[in-house]
């Protein structure tokens, strides 16, 4: 018997498979996913490696095959589906088998075991009475007092650290008591647990008609046992989470667990207390806050099928249950569902691929679905449930959008319209809260007319141009160039520039013009600290200050009663980031913020200010229109082959060697242009990225776009075998992204 084994270092070289003969010793102790030890190279050196299959011949002379030594020591081993999701991830992401394996392994190392002693009581209750009576006969008032503790309980069990401590006895008391036969220590395992215990409080929730609606068409596929990805279009507040609790516990009494994805850590607080009410102690999560005790006994109570939900971001999606019946992804469109590093997965595929290899379904949940997700349904990939109304009939808010353009024509030069600044010192009289979103997502340069809302594009991407120091205009996907204008191209005006306003001054503003109103801030700065974020939400909603100013971090998720307005602050910044998806980053923005407003009693109100009110991304989010802006906004994605209408995968380089880094390109493209004369790929830069040098590293990126996804994956194969083979590049770091969500 021979084990292919995948080598544990970080090497293009080396990302193949080397055979081991597996000794007799070891037949029946090694499985698929095992870290064992092997030897490798020149001088035999002890190395680590995965096990990824096993098979009854040798590729080579049989004398060449080296013997594996054993198990490593201490390390978890991969589920063998794991290791088949990560063998997919490989493929469709680019990067090493290894890194591949060590995305699906979150845990790596086995910690060491917490225990709890319990002195537990062996003789009936009558012979315990008994020997006390001896005891205190004797004289013994440690052992009296011992045995009296351990009689007073209902099941003769005592936690022994605090029986210890509040009886004021040494463990040589409990080793008489033992050594007679009276009681005995009992060591058990305790699981950390970082979400603290917590029984169920079964409120029931009557679910309404469009609630149960979703739920029936889940259910009734899922009792027939067929499998597949729903997405839940809710809008903000219409009960998306109560839904997917409902699906779970269906899931959960056929005996199946399943994993909560949310977009942000800082949500996992709220969400985990609503889960707990639902499935009690059955709930835990996973992320990188927790230490890695906590970690691993997380992943070990998952794999002995002691929980039924996992609750965590992106990476907790890799989370070993034995019978994995359902995923929900919450809030599906969020890009930190996007790795940032190799393989650059997505969240939504990789959980589409795992369903499938599980037997489980996948749930996606949105107000403001991705273009992926939402087409898909449309070509029937996926199916649509829908939820189109709030909880207790609570009406939308009312949305007004503001030209800042003819503020300006009007005499206005202030950050706040006059409608915005009538409407504050209403809500604020009547003692209600007022958030005011800065929208500086996407920040990337871009140049306005503030007379006219013209921003300067390129002619060939539609993407807008980007100011670099030197003065020039660029393209950051094709590298098309231009000088910066003096003047604005379409209307001659001089006031044309860069947005600068940031939360801070506008803070500033607040307070001075506001100065009874109290004012809290949320953005990096206010947030750097450990529990920032909490704190400022959690001042707010004790109705500390009655307006909270802040960047995207405050849209998310929050639920405020009090707050009856919402002042939207530059709403077109987002909309020109140099990147094919600022018009859906816009939409979603403005609509969550909208959200926002309204939660409680009193209808809420919202204000879009904005110097290009006649864009569709926002025209759509002022009427709360997905539709009109999927429509738009497909539209586009297919005129220009931008995904979901087409696949385009990004070859990110960097050098330290500017020479070495274009002709590494150079290759590179070459080998895209011949598997373009086959199949159509088009074929666009190499461009200069956002941002082209950091700490003197040049950077450039290549892009590839194909309906096909398989084509871009052949591509990509062409390349990294070149990239192995030539040794120049050596010196130039390459990432495969697939689909980018994010601009470079
Ligand atoms: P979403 O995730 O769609 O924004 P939530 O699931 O957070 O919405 O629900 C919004 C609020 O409505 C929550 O406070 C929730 O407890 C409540 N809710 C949801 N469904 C019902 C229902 N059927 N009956 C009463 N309250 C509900
Ligand atoms: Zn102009
Ligand atoms: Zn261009």
């Amino acid at each position: 018997m021979y084990a292919d084994v995948i080598i544990d270092i970080t090497h293009e070289k080396l990302d193949k498979i080397f055979q081991y003969r597996v000794p007799k010793e070891l037949e029946g102790t090694l499985e698929t996913g095992m870290e064992v030890v092997v030897p490798f190279g020149k001088g035999d050196h002890e190395r680590h490696g995965y096990i990824v299959g096993f098979s009854d011949t040798c590729d080579c002379e049989e004398s060449r095959i080296k013997d594996v030594k054993g198990p490593a020591e201490g390390s978890v081993a991969i589920e063998s589906r794991l290791v088949q999701l990560a063998s997919w991830m490989k493929e469709h992401y680019g990067g090493t088998m290894i890194q591949a394996l060590r995305t699906v392994l979150p845990v790596k190392r086995q910690e060491r075991e917490k225990e709890q002693r319990n002195l537990q009581l062996l003789l009936p209750r009558e012979a315990a009475e008994k020997q006390r009576d001896t005891y205190l006969r004797k004289s013994q008032k440690a052992r009296a007092r011992l045995l009296s503790a351990l009689l007073e309980t209902a099941d003769g069990v005592l936690p022994w650290e605090q029986v210890s401590r509040e009886q004021k006895v040494p463990l040589s008391v409990a080793r008489a008591l033992e050594a007679q036969g009276v009681a005995e220590l009992v060591s058990s395992q305790v699981y950390r647990n970082p979400v603290g215990e917590k029984e169920k409080e079964e409120t029931p929730i009557v679910l309404t008609g469009e609630q149960e609606a979703a739920l029936r068409t889940f259910r009734e596929d899922y009792r027939q046992g067929k499998r597949g990805t729903y997405l839940l279009w809710g809008v903000t507040g219409s009960g998306k989470t109560e839904v997917y609790m409902a699906m779970i516990q269906e899931a959960v009494a056929r005996g199946r667990q399943a994993i909560v994805l949310i977009p942000e850590i800082a949500l996992t607080y709220q969400t985990v207390r609503r889960f707990q009410n639902r499935f009690g102690n059955r709930v835990s999560i996973m992320n990188s806050r927790l230490s890695a005790g906590e970690r691993y006994d997380q992943m070990m109570r998952a794999k002995r099928g002691e929980l039924d939900v996992m609750i965590g971001p992106r990476s907790a999606l890799f989370t070993p249950f034995p019978a994995l019946g359902l995923i929900v992804i919450d809030e599906e469109h969020e890009t930190a569902y996007k790795s940032g590093q190799v393989p650059r997965y997505h969240a939504r595929e990789t959980a589409e691929h795992r369903a499938a290899l599980e037997g489980a379904s996948l749930v996606l949940g949105s107000a403001t679905p991705s273009l992926e997700a939402f087409s898909r349904c449309r070509e029937g990939q996926y199916r649509l449930l829908a939820l189109q109304n709030r909880i207790d009939g609570r009406t939308l808010p009312r949305v007004e959008t503001v030209d800042m353009r003819r503020e300006l024509k009007e005499g206005n030069r202030s950050i706040f319209s006059r409608s915005l600044r009538e409407q504050m010192e209403e809500s604020l009289a009547k003692g209600e809260q007022v958030m005011l979103f800065l929208n500086r997502r996407g920040y990337a340069g871009f140049l306005s007319c503030r007379s006219c809302g013209y921003v300067v594009k390129c002619p060939h991407c539609d993407v807008s141009l980007s100011l670099h120091r030197d003065g020039k205009m660029r393209c950051h996907y094709c590298g098309y160039e231009t000088a910066k204008p003096k003047q604005c191209p379409s209307c001659g005006s001089p006031h044309i520039g860069g947005f600068r306003a940031g939360t801070q001054q506008i803070e500033e503003l607040v307070r001075r013009e506001f100065p009874e109103a109290g004012v809290l801030r949320m953005d990096m700065d206010t947030t750097r600290n450990k529990g920032g974020h909490e704190k400022i939400l959690a001042a707010f909603a004790r109705g500390e200050a009655q307006i909270l100013v802040g960047t995207q971090m405050i849209v998310k998720g929050h639920d405020f009663p009090g707050v009856t307005l919402v002042g939207i602050l530059a709403a077109d910044m987002s909309l020109y980031a140099d990147d094919y998806r600022a018009a859906e980053r816009t939409f979603q923005l403005l609509t969550q913020a909208a959200g926002r407003a309204g939660r409680g009693r009193k209808e809420g109100r919202v204000v879009i200010q904005t110097y290009t009110p006649d864009h569709y991304s926002i025209r759509a989010a002022a009427a709360q229109d997905y539709l009109a802006f999927y429509r738009e906004e497909m539209e586009y994605r297919e005129l220009m082959g931008y995904p979901p209408a087409a696949h385009l995968l990004a070859v990110l380089a960097a050098s330290r060697d500017e020479a070495l880094l274009e002709k590494g390109m150079y290759y590179l493209k070459q080998i895209a242009l011949r598997i373009a004369k086959k199949n159509g790929l088009q074929v666009i830069g190499p461009a200069t990225p956002a941002v082209g040098k950091v700490r003197d590293t040049y950077r450039k990126v290549l892009y590839l776009k194909q309906e096909d996804y398989a084509c871009l994956t052949e591509a990509k194969n062409r390349m990294e075998e070149y990239i192995e083979l030539n040794r120049g590049y050596q010196d130039i770091w390459i990432q495969f992204d697939f689909d980018p969500v994010t601009g470079l």
